[in-house]
C-alpha cells in the first residue's frame, strides 16, 4: 500500500483533531506503534484504552492503523512503517 492510498491524518492539527476519533468520540487519543490509545477510554474502568480503528466523523467511515498516514509538524510518524522493507 503506497502512501497515497492512505488517508493522511495530521495528528497535532485541530482540524484533524475534531474529524478524527476513537470509536468513542474521545479526541485526546495518540497513536502507538501498532493501534491506537484513547485516554478518555482509560479512564474508564470497564473500557480498554487501546482501539484498532480511527473514527472520521465526517463520513462516519473507520480506518485501521496500516490505513492512515499520520503527519506531525517534523514529518511522518510512521517511520517504521514506511520502511518496512529494512524489517527483517
Ligand atoms: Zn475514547
Amino acid at each position: 500500500m503506497s502512501a497515497d492510498e492512505k488517508k493522511t491524518v495530521r495528528i497535532e492539527d485541530e482540524n484533524d483533531r475534531w474529524r478524527f476519533t476513537c470509536p468513542r468520540g474521545h479526541r485526546d487519543w495518540e497513536p502507538t506503534n501498532h493501534h491506537f490509545w484513547c485516554a478518555t477510554c482509560a479512564r474508564a474502568e470497564t473500557v480498554d484504552g487501546v482501539f484498532h480503528e480511527l473514527l472520521d466523523q465526517r463520513t462516519d467511515e473507520l480506518y485501521a492503523r496500516d490505513e492512515v498516514q499520520l503527519l506531525t509538524p517534523v514529518g511522518p510518524y510512521d517511520r517504521d512503517l514506511d520502511y518496512r522493507e529494512t524489517k527483517a
